[in-house]
């Protein structure tokens, strides 16, 4: 064994894998991850928990796999996280925990993200389940949202004995999780749904179809359903597009609604009747993970898929192992590349792309090089199906139904970090809702920052 290098996880084939939504890696079997794990060196002051937003103690985890104690592996992990099997899939670990790891400076990091996996994998497959409070404090606190932000705080409030019951618009939970990652990166039924479950062994209630600031509002929760505090993790789901001519198009469609379409309504599932344009020719606009989930579907529903980005692969937003991925299953990258117009037929459906060729410039607000249009270079792609995947910003039906919460001009709701403190009495919020599209684990670990503000909030309330 070479200790510089990582155990090589198992993959499924590229070929085989574009046609079918099954999970692209197989993870770490027993063997593979103590060997890994024997690579750790149990280090004093370990950097790679610094990575962590949630600070998992990393070596003693890794330690107990390295013995082949799995279930005290998982209690470790337990004590930080309420979603490892869905961190250990989908998190950046090459630039949090692994990308810190002192491994990392002559060989590779040790791979702490597909070790959580196994972790995370075992725990399910022998029944492992995190303990229940023994009785309730008797508060009631409501949780808006069900994705990675309104669970952990959850679940954190469960422990502490609070009667905890989650909102969520959709009529499944999971948030991002659920309708927005594919199948084939994070399995629903086999990994979602028994991470939820095991926040609803804690005694959380959810309730789903309940869309607050319709169904209800924050202000009917605390004043008369009798609800002490509330945790907004509402996210950020409301998509953007660019405001080019022919975006109305029939054929064109923002990454949320093709994702949520083929996700949460199964529109890849012959047994499912949800429609969803498949597309010959699709050309996924942006180059984040997301657009690289909506190119992989489209390339998985039979079409040939082009990204197009306007920046060059080094400012490529999306996680390296994505790329890498879209790249090996055949997806084709058009780089510097910006749509100007979608040309549209007769009949009102996309016909093709124009766009324009760009080059880099001087640094922007966003500290990356600014893409600026190279004239005279413009081309038509031809496509039938276009998927912007541009970014998404905070749906504003909450901030518009609550008097006293304060949004910034991104619609984003103002909130203390360490607490999740908004303008509005006994309402706080994390996660997407307040800090924009961003990642599982810090939507977490806001989940988190909101479970010890409401806390010491209803503590301090009770003792007064
Ligand atoms: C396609 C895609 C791929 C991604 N890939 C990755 C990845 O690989 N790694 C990573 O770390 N991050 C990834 N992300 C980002 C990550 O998923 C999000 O940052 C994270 O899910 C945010 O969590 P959240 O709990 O704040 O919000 P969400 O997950 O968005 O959950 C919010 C929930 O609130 C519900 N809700 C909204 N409004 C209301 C209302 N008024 N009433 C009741 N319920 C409401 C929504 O239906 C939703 O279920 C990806 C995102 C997308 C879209
Ligand atoms: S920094 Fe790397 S080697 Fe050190 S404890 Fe963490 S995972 Fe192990």
């Amino acid at each position: 064994m070479d200790v510089l290098k990582k155990v090589p996880v198992r993959e499924q084939d590229p070929k085989v894998r574009a046609t079918n939504f099954e999970e692209v890696c197989l993870g770490y079997n027993q063997k593979e991850a103590m060997e890994e794990a024997s690579r750790c060196l149990n280090c004093k002051n370990a950097r790679c928990v610094k990575g962590c937003p949630v600070a998992i103690d990393i070596p003693a985890f890794v330690e107990k796999v390295k013995t082949g104690e799995f279930e005290a592996a998982a209690k470790v992990i337990a004590r930080s996280s309420a979603l490892p099997a869905v961190c250990g899939r989908v998190c950046p670990q090459e630039s949090q925990c692994e990308g810190r790891c002192i491994r990392g400076i002559k060989g590779e990091p040790v791979s702490i993200g597909k070790l959580e996996r196994f972790v995370a994998d075992w725990s399910r497959e022998n029944g492992f389940v995190p303990d229940r409070p023994e009785k309730t404090n008797g508060k009631k606190v409501a949780v808006i949202g069900s994705g990675p932000a309104g669970l952990t705080c959850a679940g954190d409030l469960a422990k502490l004995g609070y009667e905890v019951t989650i909102f969520e618009a959709l009529h499944e939970p999971g948030g991002v999780l659920l309708y927005g990652i594919p199948e084939f990166r994070l399995p629903k039924e086999g990994v979602v749904m028994p991470e939820i479950e095991n926040v609803k062994k804690l005694g959380v209630k959810i309730e789903t179809n309940v869309i607050i600031g319709k169904s209800v509002t924050i202000d009917e929760l605390l004043d008369e359903e009798g609800f002490d505090a509330v945790f907004i993790g509402s996210g950020a789901g409301l998509p953007m597009f660019m405001g080019i001519p022919g975006e109305n198009a029939n054929g064109v469609f923002s990454a949320n609604e093709y994702l949520t379409r083929s996700n949460l309504m199964k529109a890849f599932r012959d047994d499912y009747d949800t429609p969803i344009a498949a597309g010959k020719k699709v050309a996924v606009v942006g180059g984040g993970n997301v657009a690289m989930d909506a190119a992989r579907t489209a390339l998985r529903l039979g079409a040939d898929v082009h990204i197009v980005y306007r920046r060059s692969e080094a400012e490529l937003p999306a996680r390296v192992e994505e790329v890498h991925h879209a790249r090996e299953e055949g997806i084709i990258f058009d780089l510097l590349t910006n749509p100007t117009e979608i040309l549209v037929d007769d009949n009102g459906w996309v016909k093709g792309m124009r766009c324009i060729r760009m080059e880099l410039g001087e640094p922007d607000a966003s500290g990356r090089r600014r893409p600026v249009p190279i004239e005279g270079s413009e081309f038509v792609i031809d496509v039938d199906t276009v998927i912007m995947s541009l970014g998404t910003s905070p749906n504003p039906l909450i901030s518009s139904t609550n008097k006293g919460l304060k949004v910034n001009r991104r619609k984003c709701i103002v909130a203390e970090g360490m607490t999740g403190k908004t303008s509005k009495k006994g309402v706080y919020a994390g996660g997407d809702a307040v800090t924009g599209a961003a990642t599982v684990i810090l939507a977490m670990e806001a989940g988190r920052a909101g479970a010890r503000g409401i806390d010491k909030y209803l503590t301090d309330t009770n003792e007064k």
